[in-house]
């Protein structure tokens, strides 16, 4: 079959829930991916801010591919050990005291509301609690994990969503106070919103928010699902603040391919939420998991990712502002480490589109934003190369 042959078949079979752009990929190695017809595209998206190391890295595959020797799964009715390892890696590196493994994102934040809600049930003796959520937020596509999303165009067809979910604007504290009442247990929020359009919290809202909560005792929930694990130049971007959230999520790079997810929390928070028969999952927290995340963790470590993540992405940076100046149509770039966004004038889906064509593969967010989460181990020359082909993309004007 050739490209355009797998594209329709593909179409016949699999629900219509997305646009994809017409590109049938076949592998990769390092930072590049190969399609069906052996084009190479440099990556810069990771697939959606997942592939840290990148490609057919060795080491991390030969682990992989050692447990699925030894075994995959046998649900959580019994102990497995890399499982313990990779829990210990995450609270070592996140400062949290418990963990609870999911298969997604959503799912850690459905965990991440229930042990919320849990929590003020725990200490109030009733149920009927609220969230507060933000504007222009992402946090997944379940009903619960929706209901927080502060999108109306994802949430309207399916309404009613969650009851008692309140909206305040990201970066205004005064519109968080303004939302708080007797009821709320929660306020939950992405430290720098991702699929909104790359927006990081402000210094002075995150300390704002964690003052609010710590007075009214509200759990500040932290969604670090696209900007945690290293991404930011800190393993979890809320480290670069100094404030600590009571549940934190993760998900995407944690392990690097695998499905996995995690909700996170102190201690206090543990023995207060959610206890045996209050949540469970078949595949979350599996041996073929555990080895993944505990490989991709051990890396992390060891190869000091953080230190070369704030190295390349200053070099990164110090390009975008170039490219910010050379173009009237791109007005400015915005983000923390190698999660970037270029705000635009023109089309962003139909310059994506021709960068494909250019072999460089970047993704949107928002209506107006390039957005760039290549994976980790990026270093200057892809920077470099990456520059050359959107200039060629945007010299040419055709979008
Ligand atoms: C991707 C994402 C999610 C959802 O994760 P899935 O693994 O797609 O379920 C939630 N929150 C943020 C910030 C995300 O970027």
């Amino acid at each position: 079959m050739n490209k355009q042959e797998y594209i329709e078949e593909e179409e016949k079979v699999l629900l219509h829930t997305y646009n994809r752009f017409p590109l049938v990929l076949d592998h990769g190695e390092g930072v590049y991916l190969y399609d069906t017809d052996g084009k190479e595209y440099l990556d810069f998206a990771a697939g959606i801010a997942v592939q840290a190391f990148g490609y057919n890295n060795k080491e991390y595959n030969d682990a992989i591919k050692a447990q699925i020797d030894k075994v995959m799964h046998t649900s959580n009715l019994y102990y497995n050990v890399p499982v313990m390892e990779a829990a210990k890696r995450v609270l070592k590196v996140s400062g949290m005291d418990r963990v609870f493994f999911t298969n997604s994102g959503t799912e850690a934040i459905e965990g991440a509301l229930k042990a919320a809600k849990k929590y003020a049930y725990t200490r109030d003796g009733h149920a009927g609690h609220e969230v507060i959520a933000m504007q222009h937020s992402f946090h997944g596509r379940s009903l619960g994990a929706l209901s927080v999303t502060g999108n109306a165009h994802y949430q309207e067809p399916f309404e009613p969503l969650l009851p008692g979910i309140h909206f305040a604007e990201f970066n205004n504290l005064d519109s968080v106070a303004k939302l708080i009442n007797e009821k709320t247990c929660a306020i939950i929020m992405e430290t720098v919103q991702g699929e909104g359009g790359i927006y990081p919290a402000t210094q002075e809202f995150l300390e704002g928010v964690r003052a609010l909560c710590d007075e009214h005792d509200i759990l500040l929930i932290l969604d670090e699902i696209q900007c945690g694990m290293g991404r930011t130049g800190e393993m979890f971007a809320w480290q670069h603040y100094g404030v600590k959230p009571d549940i934190m999520t993760s998900a995407k790079a944690l392990g690097c391919g695998v499905p996995v997810g995690a909700f996170l929390m102190t201690q206090r928070v543990a023995d207060m939420s959610l206890a045996p028969g209050d949540h469970g999952t078949t595949y979350g927290g599996n041996p073929f998991i555990g080895a993944a995340v505990n490989k991709v963790l051990e890396m992390m470590e060891r190869d000091h990712i953080t230190d070369h993540v704030k190295e390349v992405s200053a070099y990164l940076e110090e390009k975008l502002d170039e490219i910010v100046t050379k173009y009237d149509f791109l007005t400015a770039h915005r983000g923390m480490g190698l999660m970037q966004g270029i705000v635009c004038e023109k089309p962003v889906g139909k310059i994506a589109a021709k960068a494909l064509e250019e072999g460089l593969i970047i993704i949107t967010a928002g209506t107006d934003v390039i957005r760039l989460v290549p994976p980790l181990i990026i270093e200057k020359k892809h920077v470099d190369e990456m520059i050359a082909k959107l200039e060629k993309v945007l010299d040419e004007n055709h979008f």
